[in-house]
């Protein structure tokens, strides 16, 4: 394995054909170790002409990939589970090494993209089609399912090993072969993939990994060659990317960026609320898409719910993730822990009241670390409410009634989670109802779907008409072709030029 930690700078290059291949673009791009706030690596800049060698070799390894028969395919996932599961602590060290989340937080991760590989070990159910005997006399008419070709995935740095799974599991489970670009901020744990994926027994060429940056995103997404984009990013990015795709007749999906709202009741139990807002607003230092970014406090549950989030704070352990008892690291780079810390200044200066200051709590040293924040008192018109955070500054807006707090959430641009805190079934069940957000909790505040429903948001959170994995990953990754077909038969033979009839 060439993917492991060590505090030399080294090299992460690409992974092409089964092997790794040095990058010829003389662009490189720098990787830190966010916790000591050290460069410890650089990876390479792609060329398009090196897309073009990647797609080729995948054009290429498709066709043999496309020939195996569904068992095969599900005992060689079989085998890909079990050694993601024996290395699920070499890929959860990477992350923490080169993202900075809490190693327990790495294996959380982990843990959810081994569910999408075990979902898909299911893959001869997932491509069953369907069958119409004797649609027309004599005639059956059915439906099958066929992968697409050479696909690609474009990935943020957030979740560098769960999010990729999302997308090189199906699409390889469904035929297809498979061109991952991973965040260029931590791109190691793709070449790990890449590595445990042929050590499983993937052909080479089924799976490779270009590293880059926008120079290689436009040479993806141009590439006549490719078939279907899948992208997790940021919403400006995601925008560009599925309308830059979808003009080169490229089937899309793009996710975006997220403000997840979590509504507390007067009704609700303070203390859980007060537990879930501070677990999902501070873990992984808020850099989770379904991070709760904004407690939305409805009348008296207010000054409680502000009081017990408040105790909470100073028990949380902030620190280096390979410290057991960190319970949440640093921030990506210096630059995003910077931009984070820059609204506890235009929170305040734009009249909300700063309850807790991160800047006083971040551990010493060189560390790209900022403690919990709290904002009060914020209202929809501050950059603190309006703008993707991204780290660990939790927003508390109050409102008056349920109603305004249905607005608040509905009016807000994103739709990406949300959580309602309430004792009340009925009024959650309307709340269900009438919430314009793809993904809904009740009473659990990060309602991140399990493998066997289908991830994604609404509005700016989401743009394409397929979520990602589940049932509409597998959609997303394969298209379906109706046969109608008769078998001769001689005694009903003869010949009719009139236009086929079904009855
Ligand atoms: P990002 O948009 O900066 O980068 C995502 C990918 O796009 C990376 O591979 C990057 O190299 C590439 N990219 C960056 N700039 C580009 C450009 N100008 N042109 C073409 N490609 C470009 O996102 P990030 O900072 O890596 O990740 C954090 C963002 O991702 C947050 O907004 C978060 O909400 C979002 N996210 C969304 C989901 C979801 O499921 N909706 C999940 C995880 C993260």
């Amino acid at each position: 394995m060439n993917a492991a930690v060590t505090t030399e700078l080294r090299l992460i290059s690409h992974w092409i054909g089964g092997e790794t291949v040095k990058g010829g673009s003389g662009r490189r791009g720098p990787v830190y170790n966010p916790a000591l706030g050290e460069q410890t690596g650089e990876v390479d800049f792609a060329t398009p002409e090196e897309i073009d060698r990647a797609v080729a070799i995948a054009t290429a390894a498709f066709a043999d990939w496309r020939t195996w028969s569904l068992s095969k395919r599900a005992d060689l996932f079989f085998r890909i589970y079990d050694l993601f599961d024996e290395h699920r602590e070499d890929l959860a060290r990477l992350l923490t090494a080169e993202h900075g989340k809490v190693l327990s937080d790495a294996l959380g991760e982990v843990q959810r993209g081994l569910e999408v590989i075990e979902y898909v070990c299911g893959i001869p159910t997932l491509l069953k089609g369907s069958f119409s005997e004797q649609a027309a006399t004599g005639i059956d008419v059915y439906s099958i399912r066929q992968p697409l070709g050479v696909v690609a995935g474009i990935t943020p740095f957030n979740f560098p090993a769960m999010v990729p799974m999302w997308m090189w599991a199906p699409a390889i489970a469904c035929g297809n072969a498979f061109v991952l670009k991973p965040s260029e901020k931590d791109p190691s744990a793709s070449i790990l993939t890449a590595e445990l994926l042929k050590e499983a027994g993937l052909p080479d060429g089924v799976f490779n990994v270009i590293h880059g940056d926008k120079v290689a995103v436009d040479a993806i997404l141009q590439h006549p060659d490719i078939a279907a984009v899948s992208f997790v990013g940021s919403t400006p990015i995601a925008r560009y990317v599925y309308e830059t795709g979808t003009k080169a007749g490229k089937r899309m999906q793009a996710l975006g960026g997220a403000k997840n709202h979590m509504v507390v009741l007067p009704d609700a139990d303070i203390d859980m609320a007060a537990d879930a807002a501070v677990s999902a607003g501070y873990g992984s230092a808020g850099e989770r898409c379904m991070a709760i970014s904004v407690v939305v406090a409805v009348g008296d549950a207010a000054d409680p719910l502000v009081e017990a989030i408040k105790e909470r704070l100073p028990k949380v352990k902030v620190g280096d993730g390979l410290d057991p008892s960190s319970e949440m690291g640093p921030l990506v780079t210096r630059e995003h822990r910077d931009k984070v810390a820059s609204y506890l200044e235009s929170g305040p200066a734009q009249g909300a009241t700063l309850v807790a200051d991160g800047r006083e709590t971040a551990p010493d040293g060189d560390g790209f670390f900022l403690g919990v924040s709290l904002l009060d008192d914020v209202t929809p018109e501050m950059d603190a409410y309006r703008d993707e955070i991204f780290g660990p500054v939790l927003s508390v807006v109050r409102v008056g009634s349920y109603g305004e707090a249905l607005r608040l959430v509905n009016e807000n641009p994103y739709g990406n989670g949300v959580a309602l805190f309430t004792r009340d079934g009925g009024v959650a069940r309307q709340f269900q109802f009438d919430v314009g957000v793809g993904m809904v909790g009740i009473n659990v505040p990060i309602p991140v779907p399990v493998a066997y429903y289908s991830f994604g948001g609404w509005k700016s959170s989401l743009f394409g008409d397929r979520h990602i994995y589940g049932p509409e990953g597998i959609d997303f990754y394969t298209r379906t072709k109706a046969v109608t077909s008769r078998w001769p038969d001689p005694k009903t033979s003869k010949v009719d030029l009139g236009f086929p009839q079904t009855r």
